[in-house]
């Protein structure tokens, strides 16, 4: 069996096409959704991460203002600069860039984003809506593995989903969105034994590790599912996933590339989250 591709570059684009629909949608009743990014520090891949996501905004007919500040900016002039946006009804989504840096403390940094502008869904507020399925905002990432899963009209429903990792932006927060899909669910980590005897039991397997090779074709069933989440770099340097790409392709029913996978549909989730927060807001 090779398994077909899941192209992360074509979904994210019908799902970009979505999102500029509904903004037009809502600026023709007079509302410009609008997201807010925060970057502190010069961290070279937050600076690329955060032109990244200002101009998909703006190609998709979202506004989006980057406000950079210092390294050495005090936590409490960011939390005050993050409660005036709070209070900004102009303001619809609002990002602080990750990781911030040493001396703030990430976590009380995003608990004072209004959970209602919540566009990266890491407020424990919106981990809470995620866990008692209420409305609020998913992750970016898990959220576009799910839009994955939909787009080849995947059953979960009595499904075995082995989830590689336990973060709480992708890991957790994923095992949260197949259980309220009805799977059943397995969530595995660095102190899990025998890894391969659970992923050969999977029909869906979610890898978000940050190790190349963690799944390789020996620990898949044959016609599972694969989604990759990882970003590494390979011998050559070039991005590559968690799992043995060539190996696994042969195996699985379904993949996702890296790259052209769950990167892109990453940065598409934000403009829907993003959209979304807009329409809630002038409801
Ligand atoms: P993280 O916070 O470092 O979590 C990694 C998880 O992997 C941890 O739960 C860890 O277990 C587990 N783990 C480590 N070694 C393992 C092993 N040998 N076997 C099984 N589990 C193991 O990373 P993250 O933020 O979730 O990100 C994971 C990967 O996804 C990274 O490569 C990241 O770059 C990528 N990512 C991609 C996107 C995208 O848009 N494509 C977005 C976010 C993240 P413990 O909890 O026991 O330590």
């Amino acid at each position: 069996m090779t398994a077909q591709l899941i192209d992360g570059n074509a979904l994210a684009r019908t799902i970009r096409a979505e999102v500029a629909g509904r903004t037009q949608a809502l600026t023709a009743r007079g509302v410009q959704p609008h997201l807010s990014i925060i970057l502190v520090g010069d961290d070279p891949a937050s600076q690329v991460y955060t032109r990244h996501k200002v101009n998909d905004s703006t190609e998709t007919g979202l506004s989006a203002t980057l406000e950079r500040y210092p390294a050495d900016m005090s936590e409490a002039d960011l939390l005050a600069r993050i409660r005036t946006l709070n209070d900004d009804p102009k303001v619809h989504g609002i990002l602080v860039q990750l990781p911030l840096p040493k001396h703030m403390d990430s976590q009380k940094v995003i608990e004072t984003i209004s959970p209602a502008k919540d566009v990266d869904g890491f407020h424990i507020a919106s981990a809470g809506a995620l866990m008692i399925g209420a409305k609020g905002f998913w992750p970016c990432t898990p959220y576009g593995c799910m839009k994955m899963l939909e787009s080849i009209g995947y059953q979960l429903r009595g499904k075995h989903a082995v989830v590689i990792g336990r973060s709480n932006i992708v890991g957790k927060p994923m095992a949260m969105m197949l259980l309220a899909q009805s799977a059943t669910v397995t969530i595995c980590h660095s102190a899990t034994a025998d890894l391969g005897a659970i992923t050969r039991q999977a029909d869906v397997i979610v890898a978000a590790v940050g190790k190349r090779n963690v799944l390789t074709a020996d620990m898949v069933k044959p016609g599972a599912v694969v989604i990759d989440v990882g970003m590494n770099r390979n011998d050559e340097g070039k991005l590559c996933g968690d799992v043995d790409f060539e190996g696994v392709r042969q195996v699985a029913s379904w993949i996702t590339p890296v790259p052209g996978g769950v990167g892109p549909m990453t940065r598409a989730m934000l403009l829907v989250n993003t959209i979304e927060a807009a329409e809630r807001q002038s409801s």
